[in-house]
Order: structure tokens, then sequence, then C-alpha cells
């Protein structure tokens, strides 16, 4: 058959590639982002409570409107901005389909959309799918840090869209609030969206403040924000994620998601909207992820791998470049297959494939997990 692929490029996400190869190898996996440990037990008995009580058949399109009150509560209580229930807020099967119709519902054919790099693995295929092209700008390492001037000089009128993710995958950087003074002026009085990937957005550490779009009043007006509640309750596996955004940008969101999922699964929406009704159950998350960042940096002290900052997610970046100048991909295979070791390259997250010699650690995992991988970071 003749089939011409929309992706000619694409092979397969790094996380299916390490995850896979950590198996295989059988070796300890902080490649993927999930937490090897359960979610709480409260959870679970909500969950199968309400599958034993029937709510088995479709949820509401937009999403349980208990979950959404939920939410918009949680937004007012960390970042005081409104977003109406019944209006602004969409729950969506996780993060990715959420991003995916978001590309989908406002881009069109040969519109342009700036994104930072490195950059979350499903942002450019779903950009491209829509016809659009992604224009990426690279961070500045080290730090991780926005060139605005880069952004300023990348803006045209074909710019319709530009991507933020805070706190960052796969960096653990966070933007700051003169980060977002900046994007605020390049925004003002465009007709440029901004997306906010925040599925990280209760995993902010040292006592600093997570700078959501939904604290800036002059940027809500333009921005959709999307999260995730994978992250936040430990629950990767059930991908119910959600959408804020004013009420014109979501009637044109929830055109597309009526046609791509419809509704989500509705048993678990509403076991998270009585979960969520304790606030330490996502306020705690920053201190619980902060101690295992810590611990898993103390017991890497006198490794030879530096340790870059992680302010943010539960990510930690290690150079090794005073131990090997190999490209990052195969020194990651060869860290699972030779060390049982398994993490995720930097370089993947590049359009231009830059080596810094860097590679990604999840730390959301039981601290005698933490210990076996230290020791094994250790011997080099
Ligand atoms: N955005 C970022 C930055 C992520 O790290 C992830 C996955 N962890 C997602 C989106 C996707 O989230 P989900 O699993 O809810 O689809
Ligand atoms: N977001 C997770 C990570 O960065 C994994 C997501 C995925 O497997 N697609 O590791």
């Amino acid at each position: 058959m003749n089939l011409k692929s929309k992706l000619p490029n694409a092979g397969t996400t790094i996380f299916t590639v390490m995850s896979a190869l950590a198996r295989e190898h059988n070796a300890i996996n902080l490649s993927q982002g999930f937490p090897d440990f359960e979610c709480s037990p409260e959870l679970i008995k909500l969950a199968s409570n309400y599958l034993k009580k029937g709510y088995n058949q479709y949820a509401p399109m937009p999403g349980v409107i208990q979950l959404r009150e939920r939410i918009s509560e949680i937004m007012h209580n960390c970042y005081a901005a409104t977003y109406h229930p019944d209006t602004e807020i969409t729950i969506t099967a996780g993060a990715t389909q959420a991003l995916y119709t978001v590309f989908s519902a406002f881009l069109q054919a040969g519109d342009e959309v700036i994104v930072f790099e490195p950059c979350y693995d499903s942002y450019i295929p779903a950009i491209e799918l829509q016809g659009a092209k992604a224009v990426p700008i690279q961070m500045e390492y080290p730090g991780f840090t926005i060139n605005w001037n880069l952004v300023r000089n990348a803006v045209s009128t074909k710019t319709k869209m530009i991507v933020i993710n805070s706190p960052h995958n796969p960096t653990g950087t966070c933007l700051t609030a003169s980060d977002m003074s900046e994007l605020t002026t390049i925004l003002k009085g465009t007709d440029i969206l901004l997306l906010s990937d925040e599925v990280y957005e209760h995993m902010v550490f040292d006592a600093k403040k997570h700078e959501g779009v939904a604290c800036y009043s002059t940027l809500r007006n333009q921005s959709i924000i999307v999260s995730s509640f994978g992250k936040t309750v430990h629950t990767t596996g059930w991908k119910i994620g959600y959408v804020a955004a004013p009420s014109f940008l979501m009637r044109e969101f929830r055109k597309i998601h009526q046609f791509l999922v419809f509704a989500v699964n509705h048993p678990l929406q509403l076991a998270l909207a009585d979960f969520l009704q304790n606030e330490l159950n996502y306020k705690d998350l920053k201190h619980f992820y902060e101690k295992k960042r810590n611990y898993f940096k103390s017991l890497l002290k006198n490794s030879q791998f530096k340790l870059e900052p992680c302010n943010g997610t539960y990510f930690q970046l290690l150079n090794y470049s005073s131990i090997s100048q190999m490209p990052d991909v195969d020194f990651a295979k060869e860290l699972t297959v030779k060390y049982k070791l398994a993490s995720i390259p930097l370089s993947v997250f590049y359009s231009s494939k830059k080596d810094d010699f860097l590679l990604r650690f999840c730390f959301a995992k039981k601290e005698e997990t933490l210990e076996k991988a230290a020791e094994i970071l250790c011997r080099f």
C-alpha cells in the first residue's frame, strides 16, 4: 500500500523506549516520570465506591460538575483566580489529550507556535499535525533561562501561540515573576494565545511560589491552562487532566473535545472531586517531593555527576561531562544495559539534538529505589 505518513520523522517516544529497555534489562527505572509507590488508599476507596455505586456510564461532556467545581476552588485558593466551572473548565483524558485538543482547536495551517527547548516531546508533533509550524527557541544552559530578546525577535505576524511549561519537564526549572512580566509585555495588545502546561503546578520547592498564568489577570484573557491529576495525586495511569480558559476560548476547545473524546472516565472524576476537598491532598505535595529531591541529592553528594538546580517537578538533571564525552543517548543506554539504571537523555527534547551531556532522573520513587540508584551512580 502506498501510505503517506503524517509524521514521517517520528520514531517511538523516548519514554516508551527507555522504560522498555529498563524492563528488558531488569534495570531500576528512573526514566519515565511516574511514582513507584501507591496513591492514597482513601482515593482508591473512593474510586471503588463509585464503581460499585454504578457510575459506569458516560460522564457529562465537559466533565462532572463536582470536579469542575473543585478545580475552580483550587484555582481560587492557590492563584486568587476565578474560573467558572460551567463555562471555563473542562476535564480531559490527561494533559496530553488536552494539549493536542488545544492545538487542534486554535491552530490553522501556516500558523507559527513558539516553543522553548528542551521541550516536552508531544508538543511539536501535535503542532505539525495541524499544518502549523513550531518555532523552537533554546533556553540558555546552564540554568535553562529564557532570553526574552530571542522571543521578541521570533514573534511575527504568523505567530499564533506561545507555549510555556513551568515547572519545567525535563529541566526542573521554574519561570520567575520577571519571566511572567516579560511575557505579559510581549503578549499585550496582540492576538497571540498563551498555552501554559502546568502539570507540575503543585511541585515548586524551596518556599517559592508557582508563577501560574492564573495569577496574572492581564494574561488570563488570552491564555489556556493545562494541568493533570496524574502528578498531583500519584495516579499517572488514570489519565485525567483539565483545561481552564476564558469562556470564548473554552467554547472552541469543547467543539473539538466533544468529537475527540466526548467524555472522560466517570467514576474516577467523582473520586478525585471528593479526594481534593481536603486541600492537604495537593498542598502537601511540594513538601513531599522536596524531601525526595533533598534525599536523592544527599545520596549523590560524593558522586562525579554534577547536579543541576531543581526547583520543581520530580526530575533531577545530572551532568556527566567529567565522566564521559559519550553522546547522551548512548550514555543513557549503556547506563541501563550495563549498570542497570535507566534515565532519559536530554538531547531528544531539542530539534537540533543539542547534547550538553545531561541525563534526567525521576525521583518520584521510594527511598530504597533512590538508594539503589545512587549506589550505581556513585560507582562512577
Ligand atoms: N506535559 C508535561 C510537561 C508532562 O511532563 C506530562 C507527562 N508527565 C504531560 C504533559 C502529560 O500528562 P498526562 O499524563 O496527564 O497526559
Ligand atoms: N511525562 C512523563 C515523563 O516526562 C511521561 C509521559 C509519557 O510517558 N508519555 O517522563
